[in-house]
C-alpha cells in the first residue's frame, strides 16, 4: 500500500487521537514530523532525510557530564519494545533507566538485545541501572556483574547501589568502599542511590558526603510543598549531586472535574503530562526528569514538552499547589517514618501505597502484586488486620490509610 504523506492537519488531528495533542506547542517538534514525512516530488528519487529535535541537556552535577533533561524510565519488557530505544535515540533521549529487577530482567536483557546489534551506540548512551534487592556488598557485586552481562556492556555509566534507599543509616562505610572498588574497576562511572521513602532524611544526609555522585528521588507538583525535601533538594545541588526526578506524574487528575489540572493546562496548551514535567524542570536543580515511556506517543509528547521554551506563570505554579493541597489526600508522599511509627508492626504503608499507584497510574498490575506480595511476605498477620487509625490521625497527607489498604489487598493480594 502506498504511504500517504501527513500534512499539519493530519498530523495535528493524530496527536489529539493519540493523546497528545499539546505537542503542537512545541513548533519544532511539528516541523521535524512533517519534514520526515515530505511528498516526493513525481519521478524522482528521494534520499529521506529525517532531521529531529534534540532535547536540551544540563550537567549532571559536579561530574559535569551533559545529560538529557528528559530521561528514558525503561521499568519494561524492553526485549518486546526495541522500537522504543531507536526513537528516544533519534530525539537525543540517551539517559536509560534501568533496574535489576524491572520485568524480572526484560528490561536490561532488551538493552543488552539493542546493543549486541548496535555495539557502535554504546559511547552515545548513558546506562543507568540499580541493585534491586541486593542487601551486601557480596550480592551487589552479583546483581551488577548480571545487569552488565544482560546489558552486553563492559560498564554502567551511573550504578545506584541501593534501589530503594528508605534510610540514611544505608549510606554506610561499606557501601562507600564498594562503590570506589566499582569505579577504580571501571565497571561503573558514577555512583549514588535512588529513593522514594523518607526522600528529604536520605537527601539531606547524602548532601554532607563526597561520594555521592547522583540521587533519583521521586519528586513532582505534590511533594514540592514539602519544605524538608526542597531544602535537601537545595543541599544536594549546592553540594554538586545530580538529581534526577522520577514519579514526575504523581497523581492523575480527574477528568470530570472541571477545575482539574488537566483541564486548567489544556487551555494553555498542554496536557497534564507535560505540565507535570515542565513543573519539575523548571526547578533548575533537577538535572533531568525520569519518566517510564512505554509507547512512541507518550514519547514524543514529552519530547515537545521539554522543547517548548515556554516557562509556567506565577498563577500556573500557584494553581498546581493550591491543586497539589486539594488532593493531596489521594497521593502519599513517602513519609515513611511517620506511618511505620504508628503501626510498627506493619512499617511498609508507603510501600501498599506505592503497589496501589503501580496499578491505578501506571497499570503495572504485575510490579503492584510483586511489591504487595513483598510487603505481605515480611509481615507477620494479612496486613488487613492491623489498626491505622493513629496512621491516618499522623499522616500529613491526611490518606484514609484503612480503607486504602483493603482496597490494595482486595486488587493486589
Ligand atoms: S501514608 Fe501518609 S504518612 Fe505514610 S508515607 Fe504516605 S503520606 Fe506519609
Amino acid at each position: 500500500m502506498e504511504s500517504k504523506p501527513i500534512n499539519r492537519r493530519e498530523f495535528l488531528k493524530t496527536a489529539a487521537g493519540t493523546g497528545i495533542a499539546s505537542a503542537i506547542a512545541s513548533g519544532s517538534v511539528l516541523a521535524a514530523v512533517i519534514d520526515a514525512n515530505k511528498p516526493a516530488e513525481p519521478n524522482k528519487p528521494v534520499e529521506k532525510k529525517e532531521t529531529y529535535s534534540q532535547v536540551p541537556t544540563r550537567l549532571l552535577g559536579r561530574a559535569k557530564i551533559p545529560v538529557p533533561i528528559l530521561s528514558f524510565g525503561a521499568m519494561f519488557d524492553i526485549v518486546a519494545n526495541q522500537i522504543m530505544l531507536h526513537k528516544t535515540l533519534q530525539w537525543g533521549v540517551n539517559y536509560w533507566d534501568t533496574a535489576y529487577g524491572y520485568a524480572g530482567g526484560n528490561s536490561e536483557i532488551g538493552i543488552g538485545q539493542f546493543l549486541a546489534q548496535n555495539p557502535q551506540r554504546r559511547k552515545d548512551i548513558f546506562i543507568v541501572t540499580k541493585a534491586s534487592g541486593a542487601k551486601d556488598a557480596a550480592s551487589r557485586t552479583a546483581c551488577l556483574q548480571a545487569s552488565l552481562k544482560r546489558m552486553n556492556t563492559s560498564y554502567v555509566d551511573l550504578y545506584y547501589g541501593v534501589h530503594a534507599l528508605s534510610s540514611p543509616a544505608g549510606l554506610t562505610d561499606e557501601l562507600k568502599q564498594w562503590a570506589a572498588d566499582a569505579k577504580a574497576k571501571g565497571l561503573i562511572k558514577y555512583f549514588g542511590f535512588s529513593t522514594h521513602s523518607n526522600m528529604a532524611d536520605c537527601l539531606a544526609a547524602a548532601a554532607k558526603l563526597d561520594w555521592i555522585d547522583a540521587i533519583m528521588t521521586s519528586y513532582n507538583y505534590q511533594l514540592m510543598k514539602d519544605a524538608n525535601l526542597v531544602a535537601a533538594v537545595d543541599a544536594c545541588s549546592k553540594a554538586g549531586i545530580a538529581l534526577i526526578a522520577m514519579k514526575t506524574q504523581a497523581l492523575k487528575s480527574d477528568t470530570g472535574d472541571s477545575n482539574s489540572l488537566g483541564n486548567y493546562f489544556i487551555q494553555k496548551g498542554f496536557s497534564e503530562g507535560q505540565a507535570k514535567i515542565k513543573v519539575v524542570l523548571q526547578d533548575e536543580r533537577i538535572c533531568s526528569a525520569c519518566v517510564g515511556m512505554k509507547n512512541v506517543a507518550t514519547l514524543t509528547s514529552n519530547v515537545a514538552a521539554v522543547l517548548d521554551k515556554t516557562e509556567l506563570s506565577r498563577s500556573d505554579l500557584d494553581f498546581m499547589n493550591s491543586y497539589a493541597k486539594q488532593t493531596c489526600s489521594g497521593y502519599c508522599a513517602g513519609c515513611a517514618n511517620i506511618c511505620s511509627a504508628a503501626v510498627p508492626q506493619m512499617p511498609y504503608v508507603n510501600d501498599v501505597m506505592r503497589s496501589l499507584m503501580y496499578h491505578r497510574k501506571y497499570g503495572d498490575t504485575p510490579l503492584a502484586k510483586q511489591v504487595f506480595s513483598d510487603v505481605a511476605s515480611r509481615v507477620s498477620a494479612p496486613i488487613g488486620s492491623f489498626d491505622y487509625r493513629l496512621a491516618e490521625k499522623l499522616c500529613p497527607n491526611r490518606m484514609p490509610i484503612g480503607s486504602l489498604i483493603k482496597e490494595a489487598q482486595k486488587l493486589l493480594a
